[in-house]
């Protein structure tokens, strides 16, 4: 069976043709610049790399027309026709309280993601038009499925959804914590019960994915019961650019010292805080281990409350689910930085935590970098979304 994955963004089209059973990826790259000057890559094994500029792509069904053609090229291609396409599993970034897994895509389901736009205006507007644009391009016969980002942290209660504000803003305009990343944090955590040869529903979990945007997630027994982010991916940790949690009260504080009004204060929380703003060197977590070691102390400043961050929320999640079995390292960071991951570890031996210096020394692959006497395993599994979104859309147009 063949699964095209589209993650769609407003300009731009990420893709991946591949295989949920033999996990193979046929082939994979993006649209970039849609509706501005058209840029194309492709990218499949034995076959010649295409880099294309100026490609014709007024809307997405172009740039999906484009993927097609590409993906059936009698050089290039990797299928013979559009029929080996199986099935189109899509990225939504939003399900609000509506999905709390992934589901076939039909009128009810658009009009339930068009209901969430007011919860990400930015996102789910494009992820419709990209499946809008699957539909023009492939036809109604060929089956979509959404996979949310949300969908994963629907399990959480009641208690650590809700905020602490008058409760008719929960009621009426759906003000909760809804949790992101959620497809990333799902696959992780099923890799971990298989790493450790135990089934999911008996494993307590945090699962720490540390990338430009970074969110951790309790796990028990296979369900999320507690995430970073919360309405939205703001949230949590301090990332690359975004603040996560600060006092509400500071915003009222700059808006009034420095004349801003909502949409400027909300831009400097998503655009210019983070480790860029602490560190003023970078959002890259490279860039700022460079920093640090030639003497920048912002830098290292920067490095420091992010890991401490990590540090903390690891300690509340243990103690949310009364401990945990394994802490799991993913994306950009927690695959690739071996110094963060030790640091961000060192301190929790009295909780049972005790990494390996010598396993943890690797990157990108799926490793238990646990020393000796460890009683909690500490976990490096390099994530992969698009390989659960296939594996979601097989189940569902399987059955
Ligand atoms: P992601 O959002 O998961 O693609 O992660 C991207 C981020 O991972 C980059 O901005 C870097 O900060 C970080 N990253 C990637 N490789 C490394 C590395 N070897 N060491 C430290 N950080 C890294």
């Amino acid at each position: 069976m063949n699964v095209l994955v589209i993650n769609a963004g407003s300009s731009s089209l990420k893709y991946q043709l591949l295989n949920p059973d033999t996990q193979e990826v046929l082939a994979k790259g993006l649209c970039e610049r849609i509706g501005i000057d058209g840029k194309f890559t492709y990218k499949a094994p034995g076959k010649d790399t295409i880099d294309a500029a100026d490609v014709a792509m007024p809307t997405h069904s172009e740039a999906i027309q484009t993927v097609l053609n590409a993906l059936v090229d009698s050089k290039n291609g990797v299928i013979a026709s559009m029929k080996e396409i199986d099935a189109v599993g899509h990225r939504v970034v939003h399900g609000g309280e509506s999905f709390a897994s992934s589901v076939r895509i039909d009128d009810k389901v658009m009009a339930a993601i068009e209901a969430c736009i007011p919860l990400a205006p930015l996102h789910n507007p494009a992820n419709i038009t990209g499946i809008k644009a699957c539909e023009t391009v492939m036809g109604k016969d060929v089956p979509q499925v959404a996979v949310f980002d949300t969908a994963f942290h629907q399990t959480m209660p009641s208690k650590a959804f809700t905020y602490a504000l008058p409760y008719e803003y929960y009621e009426n305009d759906k003000v909760r914590r809804y949790g992101f990343h959620g497809t990333s944090h799902k696959y992780v955590a099923g890799r971990a019960a298989a790493m450790l040869g135990k089934p999911a529903e008996s494993l307590k979990l945090i699962s720490c994915h540390l990338g430009n945007g970074s969110s951790i997630t309790a796990i028990d027994g296979g369900k999320s019961v507690d995430t970073s982010m919360g309405f939205t991916p703001l949230a949590g940790l301090p990332m690359g650019t975004r603040s996560g949690d600060l006092d509400a009260g500071i915003l009222e504080y700059l808006m009034n010292k420095y004349n801003m009004n909502i949409t400027e204060m909300v831009s400097v929380l998503n655009k210019k805080s983070g480790v860029l703003g602490v560190s003023g060197v970078s959002s890259d977590f490279r860039d700022l281990e460079s920093a640090a070691k030639e003497g920048n102390d912002r830098a290292q400043l920067a490095i420091d409350a992010f890991e401490y961050g990590v540090k903390k929320l690891i300690g509340c999640y243990a103690a949310a689910m009364g401990g945990v079995d394994a802490i799991i390292f993913t994306a950009g960071v927690g695959e690739n930085s071996a110094a963060m991951r030790l640091r961000m570890t060192s301190g929790l031996e009295f909780m049972g935590v005790k990494v390996d210096a010598e396993k943890n020394d690797c990157r990108g692959k799926e490793i238990d970098v646990s020393a000796e006497g460890a009683t909690v395993r500490t976990l490096v599994i390099p994530t992969n979304e698009e390989l659960m979104i296939a594996m979601d859309t097989a189940a569902i147009v399987n059955g």
